[in-house]
């Protein structure tokens, strides 16, 4: 029976990204007889646009039904004053949520081709091969109250509240020392237990979890001092496990030791791996509509949702093959540039991806 694919291609640079996602998506699926079918909803600004909501119903419905979900980016400058509940990143807030998409897989994964994009030495980041596992739909971002009040002497107060409950941190928790056996069986549980109970809790969980992996290495560390060794000695590193804004924060700067922002997919999974799949960085409106957005993540992406969901490995991994191919032939999009590589647009990376597999 075919398999259904929601794509919401979003803002920005997230139409053009996603139209070179799709051509490899087109390709695998004719090549490797998948059998997957898919259409487009709104999401985020262009919905608001079109219905006034970022999330629409009918999205909603479509996302509900299907069996996994391939996104762009969402937001830009063109809905930063709306009203806040309205914004376009609430929507994919909502998404998230409503779908109890919990666990956010974010690969950082150094191609040696790139080493050289990197801002880090060489040598420093070579091989490297780190996975962030964060918690999406809980902590700081979805905790309430939350708001922009006004005291009683006028002047403004913002705040937010950052909380886990045990269920919430066990559940991932157990992703992470699953994927981590799959790999180099490393666990790094990042906390700020000496500060926020709410992590002194996650710190208590994670190990409590870590028994039942006996093979698995535990260790813990402050978020602080693996920001820092994440540009120090990243290659410390396997799987790393934390909290929504951590997680946030984190590999934001896992992926800039990887060249480019552009380079990284993530898979965002429920409890039965439906997932949604996006690259990791957003809309980039900086550099929308001139054609010059790296689509890699995006394609890689379509990857991971073959390998998670679907799981069509080796479709997954002749798309992540494909990607190695292009890069060994120098071809560059601005982000990843350097000297003595061949400098492409958008639809020409995408096209030469299609043209590798
Ligand atoms: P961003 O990731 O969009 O951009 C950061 C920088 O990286 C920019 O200089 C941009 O040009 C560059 N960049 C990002 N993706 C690139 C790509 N594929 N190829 C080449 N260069 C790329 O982050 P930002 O500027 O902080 O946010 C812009 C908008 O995106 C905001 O409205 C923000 O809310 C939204 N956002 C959305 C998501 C998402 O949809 N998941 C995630 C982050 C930010």
């Amino acid at each position: 029976m075919s398999k259904h694919i929601v794509i919401l291609a979003g803002d920005g640079i997230g139409p053009e990204i996603m139209a070179e996602a799709t051509k490899v998506l087109a390709k695998v699926n004719q090549q490797f007889k998948l059998d997957l079918t898919w259409s487009n909803e709104l999401l985020g600004g262009c919905a608001i646009d079109a219905t006034g909501v970022p999330l629409p119903d009918q999205t909603l419905e479509a996302a509900r039904k299907a069996d996994a979900i391939l996104l762009g980016a969402v937001g830009g400058p063109k809905w930063d004053t709306i009203e806040r509940s309205i914004r376009p990143e609430r929507g994919l807030l909502k998404i998230r949520s409503e779908l109890k998409l919990f666990a956010n897989l974010r690969p950082a994964i150094l191609y040696p081709q790139l080493a050289s994009a990197s801002s880090l030495k060489p040598e420093i980041v070579a091989g490297l091969d780190i996975l962030i596992v964060r918690e999406l739909t809980g902590g700081i971002y979805f905790g309430q109250p939350r708001g922009i009040r006004t005291l009683e002497n006028g002047e403004r107060q913002g705040f937010n509240t950052d909380v886990y409950s045990e269920s919430e941190i066990r559940r991932i928790a157990h992703v992470a020392f699953q994927l981590a056996m799959q790999r180099n069986k490393k666990v790094l549980s990042v906390d700020k237990a000496n500060v926020l109970e709410v992590t002194e809790l996650w710190k208590e969980i994670a190990t409590e979890v870590g028994k039942e992996y006996p093979e698995v290495q535990l260790s813990h560390m402050y978020v602080d001092n693996c920001a820092m060794q994440l540009v120090r000695a990243p290659k410390q590193f396997d799987v790393i496990f934390t909290g929504n804004l951590f997680g946030d924060i984190l590999s934001d700067e896992a992926a800039m030791l990887t060249g480019s922002i552009g380079m990284l997919p993530s898979a965002s999974l429920d409890e039965n791996k439906k997932g949604m799949y996006e690259p990791c960085h957003g809309s980039a409106p900086d550099i929308a509509g001139k054609g010059i957005a790296n689509p890699l993540a995006t394609i890689l992406s379509v990857a991971m949702m073959l390998r998670y969901t679907f799981k069509q490995d080796a479709a997954a991994n002749a798309i992540e093959l494909a990607v190695g191919k292009v890069l060994d032939q120098g071809l560059r999009t601005v982000d990843i540039w350097t000297d003595g590589t061949q400098k492409v647009g958008t639809v020409a990376m995408g096209e030469a991806v299609v043209a590798a597999i």
